[in-house]
């Protein structure tokens, strides 16, 4: 067991910044017209309103064109898969996102997975799940795909690795299992998916090399769940209530306090691997803009 005198903190700046800088540089590059992506809310979701202005805010940095259509709570499933398909078949748009959560009793799956492969920005759509686990070209969700860019920028080697994700979403912890699995560089990892239905969960946690905590549960894991030395993926983010301007503070998983001196490297929240969501969304898009022009 090696001792640990400062805990690292992995920004997530760094890297997202390299990132967003290389789109940038290839969006102006481009002939012709800049990359496009149509951006669905439906409802007034705090969290889902501000992630899709932060996307919006990005895009218009990168010089990507973004559009924001927002939908009332009430709308039918039917009313949004026509939405879909119109855009779909929209040559002026080259990506598509669909915010999650969606309100009861739209199925996120369901209208997903009717977006055209070339346009799924977010990777969510069976197509891109099916490929990712055949480990050919997907396009691959911006989360996962993201923490893989923050394992590569500090050097964390993943191969041999014990790594444990506390998450079995489409969003965050399958995809991340399957890159980690993959026959390269930054996977042949020992991958161990953690959820509700877990029994002795701290032991499992423990056994960690690399844990990636996304249960949105602020500040659940503290050193009682972290073996001395292992490297904290933080991925989850929660409103909390405060009293300052917003009224509410971003808290991660991880209890950061408690690790300190105890885990070797650690994401910030916020800073962390939200940001690379972020940057990874623009990656994304430039990606479909060169699929729908068979490029
Ligand atoms: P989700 O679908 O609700 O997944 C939560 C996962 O945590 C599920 O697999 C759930 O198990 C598991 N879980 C819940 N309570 C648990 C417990 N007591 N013990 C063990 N596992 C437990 O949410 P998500 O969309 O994947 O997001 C997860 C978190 O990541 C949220 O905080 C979200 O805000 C955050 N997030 C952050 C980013 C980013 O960019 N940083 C991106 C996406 C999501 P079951 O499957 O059994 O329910």
């Amino acid at each position: 067991m090696c001792a640990v005198h400062n805990t690292q903190l992995l920004s997530g700046q760094p890297v997202a910044q390299q990132i967003l800088q290389s789109v940038q540089q290839e969006v102006v590059a481009l002939p012709g017209r800049p990359p496009s992506v149509v951006f669905l809310r439906v409802g007034e979701d705090g969290a889902s309103v501000s992630y899709v202005q932060q996307k919006s805010k990005k895009a218009a940095e990168v010089g990507i064109h973004s559009n924001v259509r927002v939908f009332p709570e009430t709308i039918s499933e039917a009313s949004l898969l026509q939405e879909i398909a119109r855009l779909n078949d929209d040559p002026s748009v080259d990506g598509i996102l669909l915010q999650a959560p969606l309100p009861k009793p739209l199925s996120f799956t369901n209208l997903t997975n009717t977006i055209r492969p070339e346009k799924d920005v977010d990777g969510f759509c069976a197509v891109h799940c099916g490929r990712l686990w055949q480990e050919g070209d997907a396009l691959v969700p911006c989360t996962p795909a993201g923490i893989v860019e923050l394992l590569k920028y500090y050097r964390i080697q993943t191969a041999g690795e014990q790594v444990v994700i506390v998450n079995r979403s489409s969003i965050v912890g399958k995809p991340l299992g399957a890159l980690l699995l993959q026959h390269s560089e930054f996977g042949n990892a020992t991958v161990t998916f953690c959820h509700s239905h877990t029994t002795s969960l701290s032991s499992i946690t423990q056994q960690a090399d690399i844990l990636v905590l996304a249960c949105g549960k602020p500040h659940a894991f503290g050193k009682n769940f972290v073996k001395k030395g292992a490297v904290v993926i933080d991925v989850g983010i929660t409103r909390v209530a405060a009293n300052n301007e917003r009224g509410y503070v971003l808290q991660g998983d991880a209890d950061a306090e408690d690790l300190m001196g105890h885990a070797a490297a650690l994401t910030p929240v916020p800073g962390g691997v939200g940001l690379l969501t972020v940057a990874m969304l623009m990656k994304n898009t430039l990606r479909a803009y060169h699929l729908c022009h068979n490029r």
